[in-house]
């Protein structure tokens, strides 16, 4: 029996998962998987630390990005795949995403003081680190440092209440359309893929986005119901399009979604990788 499984969709300390690239790579070994790539949002740099931990445990690691995008006012993730750490296009659009979200938390930081929450970005600083380059904090460390001051009793009720899309708090700043996002990574010679298309609330926005030059679909997704999962692997199949999975698996920050509880098969993991290095 072939017990090859490869986990696709995993975050670290490089974006707002808890652990670090050194970590993630050992847990994976541990929860006895063969494949693993690392998404964190808008940054490769997990990369630089996790490929030696990697070698030296045997684990096979596919290139991977998350990026955020907007499709019709709707904010959509893009998952790329499969693409060299050294091309110079994918680094300078996770520069531009760095520069975006340094940006945009210190606008969502002025209006949550408007609502009279205040976190500093010192604050931040102190607990998750600097946001630098290759390294920048999310929504859920705001979200984060809201709960420990005792402004809200949850990350959820953060993003319900404040930092969601479309909330009071929340401002996107610069975006990069899903249409752009995707041409960028077939300019970089990497496999562009649909992030977890069932959280799409819009169905008009999520059947629109298959009009799009995606080469996959993220159609095994952690805690949703297998007739959803089968549902987006039917459209995959339907659209002749590449069935990828991945646990989204984020740590502390999204605790009870173990690394490796969704994953995808050899077959599928060499497709996306090219070279078996
Ligand atoms: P950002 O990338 O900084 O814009 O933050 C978006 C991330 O926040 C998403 O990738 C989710 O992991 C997380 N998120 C979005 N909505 C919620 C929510 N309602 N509760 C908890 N986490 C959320
Ligand atoms: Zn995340
Ligand atoms: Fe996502
Ligand atoms: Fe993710």
């Amino acid at each position: 029996m072939n017990t090859f499984r490869a986990d696709l969709h995993c975050h670290t300390t490089c974006s707002d998962g808890s652990l670090s690239p050194e970590q993630i790579v050992r847990l994976a070994v541990e929860n006895g998987l063969s494949g693993l790539s690392i998404t964190d949002h808008d940054t490769i740099a997990a990369y630089t630390t996790a490929i030696p931990v990697a070698k030296e445990l045997g684990l096979k690691l596919l290139t991977g990005v998350e990026f955020s995008a907007e499709h019709k006012n709707t904010s959509i993730h893009v998952l790329a795949y499969g693409f060299s750490l050294t091309n110079v296009l994918i680094q300078d659009f996770c520069d531009q995403h760095t520069l975006r979200r340094r940006e945009r938390n210190q606008t969502i930081l002025t209006l949550l003081k408007k609502e009279g929450i205040s976190i500093s970005e010192q604050e931040l600083h102190a607990e998750y680190g600097p946001s630098s380059k290759g390294k920048s904090w999310g929504r859920p460390h705001i979200a984060q440092a809201m709960v420990k001051k005792g402004f809200v009793k949850s990350v959820e009720e953060a993003f319900r209440k404040f930092i969601g899309d479309g909330k009071c708090a929340y401002a996107p700043g610069k975006t990069f359309s899903v249409a752009e996002t995707i041409e960028l990574i077939h300019a970089a010679n990497g496999f562009a893929v649909l992030a977890h298309p069932m959280l799409i609330d819009k169905r008009s926005v999520a059947h629109d986005l298959l009009n799009l030059p995606f080469d996959g679909i993220e159609a095994y997704y952690a805690k949703i119901s297998i007739e959803r999962q089968l549902h987006w692997k039917r459209i995959a199949e339907e659209q002749g399009m590449m069935i990828t999975g991945g646990s989204d698996f984020h740590g502390q920050l999204k605790p009870n979604i173990p690394l490796g509880c969704s994953w995808v098969n050899e077959e599928r993991f060499n497709e996306l990788m090219k070279d078996d290095d």
